[in-house]
């Protein structure tokens, strides 16, 4: 089946009790027996529900995986692959990351003696130097979140493969659409489906997708044992937005191009980060494990003038301002005092979320009034 297929009936089938062609919201938190122990694979809903079964095929398919597990969210999602490490462990991370899994990172699951190595990946083979006995996963983010840095996920993947290390990639701004990590030998992705998956902005889920049994029990165990589990509803909701990820997408694409390059030509605007410019330093590797370059826009006005830089997010009209990214609606945020705001300023800086870094979450309306949009708050 292709993708286009996929997104519509991937791990699908109809509904056993009426047909209905919609998953049913089975809103049930537990099931009849027979007799103790006779049931229809179904006993509480911490542990199954036929909705999020739904989802998680579906989140499967879309990434030619073999098990989906949902979460809540998808800090969620992230905090049950740490849980399957222990105290002494180490995670070699990218060092452009989103701030929630900084934070959760650097402020849970540091106190439990877990250490934790964030350094830019952008040179794939300089992560062998982070790597030793101890080191138990891989975190990659790309393209990074905000500076859409590119990583080489195929060759991380063999380093972890070589070392014995699990290798996660977080896949929520690429989407399955763009670039499909287990394929290039990834061990787990991960997603926040609040953002594209999800591409309505109205739940908040998580989703990590793998092929190998043993790793997907003991994450079905974690989720169970853990419960960060997400309601019927919300897969509903998620199962809804994911039929139309790849028109979504398409159009999230042409539009991210229009606006990039829009800003690469504006004399007021200094950088314009996009994996799908010339410049790019990566450009190379976007181009050959994305299929195209996505909707998310980073840049940075001339002369870096803070002030300056909130007045322009403060009159944009057609993009809200808005923390969060991948719905049909623009939006655009300002990266240092609000999605990262979590990350010291120091280390914030280093990675280049400087104080005029502003990040376009570019969505799926008209180009034209996107670019005027940007015209009248620039100036
Ligand atoms: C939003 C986001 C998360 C966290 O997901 P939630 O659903 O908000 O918990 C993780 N990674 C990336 C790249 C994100 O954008």
């Amino acid at each position: 089946m292709k993708f286009n297929t996929k997104a519509i009936h991937g791990g699908q089938k109809l509904d056993p009790a009426y047909g209905s062609v919609m998953p049913p919201i089975y809103q049930t938190s537990t099931y009849a027996q027979s007799t103790p122990g006779g049931h229809k694979g179904y006993e509480y809903s911490r542990t199954h529900n036929p909705t999020r079964d739904a989802l998680e095929n579906a989140l499967a398919s879309l990434e030619n995986g073999s098990f989906g597990i949902a979460f809540g969210s998808g800090l969620a999602a992230i905090d049950a692959v740490l849980k399957l490490l222990k105290p002494g462990d180490e995670v070699v991370s990218t060092n452009d990351l989103y701030g929630g899994s900084y934070r959760l990172f650097t402020k849970i699951y540091k106190k439990f003696g877990m250490k934790f190595h964030f350094i830019g990946m952008e040179n794939a083979s300089s992560i062998e130097d982070y790597i030793n006995q101890n080191t138990k996963l891989i975190w990659v983010e790309t393209p990074t979140n905000p500076m859409m840095n590119v990583i080489d996920i195929k060759t991380i993947a063999e380093i972890a493969k070589r070392r014995n290390v699990l290798l996660a990639v977080d896949n929520t701004f690429a989407t399955p659409y763009l670039q499909q990590p287990l394929d290039l030998g990834a061990d787990i992705v991960m997603h926040s489906v609040t953002k594209y998956l999800g591409g309505h902005s109205d739940l908040i889920l998580g989703g990590l997708v793998v092929r190998d049994k043993e790793l997907a029990d003991q994450l079905y165990f974690i989720q169970n044992a853990s419960g960060a589990i997400c309601g019927p509803q919300d897969c509903f909701l998620a199962l809804r937005g994911i039929k139309t990820l790849h028109v979504r997408m398409q159009r999230h694409c042409e539009n991210g191009k229009a606006v990039a390059e829009y800003l690469a030509n504006h004399p007021k605007i200094d950088k314009v980060y996009w994996p799908g410019l010339q410049h790019h330093p990566n450009h190379d590797i976007a181009k050959s494990q994305m299929k195209d370059f996505g909707g998310m826009v980073s840049f940075v006005t001339k002369g870096n003038n803070y002030n300056e830089v909130i007045k322009i997010v403060e009159n944009l009209k057609v993009f809200t301002l808005a923390e969060s990214l991948g719905g049909v609606e623009s939006l655009a945020g300002h990266p240092a005092s609000m999605t990262h705001a979590s990350i010291p300023k120091e280390e914030r800086e280093k990675t280049g979320i400087v104080d005029s870094l502003i990040r376009l979450s570019v969505g799926i309306e008209d180009t034209a009034d996107l670019i005027a949009d940007l015209e009248q708050a620039i100036g």
